[in-house]
């Protein structure tokens, strides 16, 4: 095992842009180091490369977190290149809309295994390690989607939703253990996620929203940031609702 890192290691998946870039960089910018993954190299050598360049610390792990047996195995690996992990972030998400007549079997299955069942491998393969350090901090991103629902999303929506039991069920196990669950759910965020929405439906969605505007990828960060930090202790099983004011529930 290499020496132990001084700093909190966090894990971040879909650390390649959007939101997982933000958090990524927010993270480093607040003295972690941060261990970045998705499948696209290129765009994580980037942002190590920026994140150390600001000063930060940083390393690439290119997985595909629906990959089981991939996403458990890297995150091993930085248990024993950095003898601890402290934070993870189960962040890499994708859609699939079809209304329910029209989805397929493959476009359930697809983002239940991408968003659902990589944040259940990541926290069993996570657990262990947090447990020796008898610290842990884990946050997964979900959605309002999973909260209210949202027309042409069930498949989303269910995984977005589940993470929710999930993660309260965790925090109960891990509890003891000096390990915090909370799940994060963004509204609607400027990422490559949304850029495709019509003009119209983007005004119609900034209607609906207390705040008027679009959230960018730091709103979410910066929830985050707090979630993570040492100080968060007493914050578990907690959904924490960062949408402008969409949603209110
Ligand atoms: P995005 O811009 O589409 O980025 C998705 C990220 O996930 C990318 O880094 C991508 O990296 C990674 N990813 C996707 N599939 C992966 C896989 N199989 N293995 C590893 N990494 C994978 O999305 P975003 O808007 O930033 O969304 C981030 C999270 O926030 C998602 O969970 C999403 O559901 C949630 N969210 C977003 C919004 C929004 O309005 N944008 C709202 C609510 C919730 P690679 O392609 O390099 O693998």
């Amino acid at each position: 095992m290499a020496e132990s890192n001084e700093k909190r290691v966090a894990f971040v998946t879909g650390a390649s842009r959007g939101i997982g870039r933000a958090i990524a960089s927010r993270l480093a910018a607040d003295g972690r180091h941060v261990v970045l993954a998705s499948r696209s190299e290129g765009p994580l050598n980037e942002l190590k490369t920026e994140i150390e360049q600001a000063g930060g610390s940083a390393s690439v792990c290119a997985v595909d977190v629906g990959d089981g047996a991939a996403l458990a195995a890297a995150i091993e690996g930085v248990f024993k290149e950095h003898g601890r992990l402290d934070i993870l972030v189960n962040n890499a998400g994708i859609t699939r809309d079809n209304l329910l007549l029209r989805m397929s079997d493959e476009e359930f299955d697809e983002v239940m295994n991408v968003n659902l069942r990589s944040a259940f491998v990541a926290c069993r393969a996570a657990a262990r390690p947090m447990m020796k350090g008898k610290f842990g901090r884990i946050v997964s991103i979900a959605s309002t989607s999973g909260l209210v629902g949202n027309s042409g999303q069930a498949n989303y929506a269910a995984s977005k939703s589940a993470l929710v039991g999930f993660s309260r069920t965790i925090a109960r196990e891990l509890g003891t253990k000096g390990i915090t669950a909370n799940v994060i759910a963004p509204g609607f965020i400027e990422t490559d996620m949304t850029k495709d929405l019509p003009p119209q439906v983007t005004d119609h969605i900034k209607g609906l929203l207390a705040v008027r505007d679009l959230g960018k990828p730091e709103d979410i960060a910066a929830a985050v940031a707090y979630a993570t930090s040492d100080e968060a202790g007493y914050l578990t099983g907690q959904v924490i609702t960062v949408d402008g004011g969409m949603t209110m529930c």
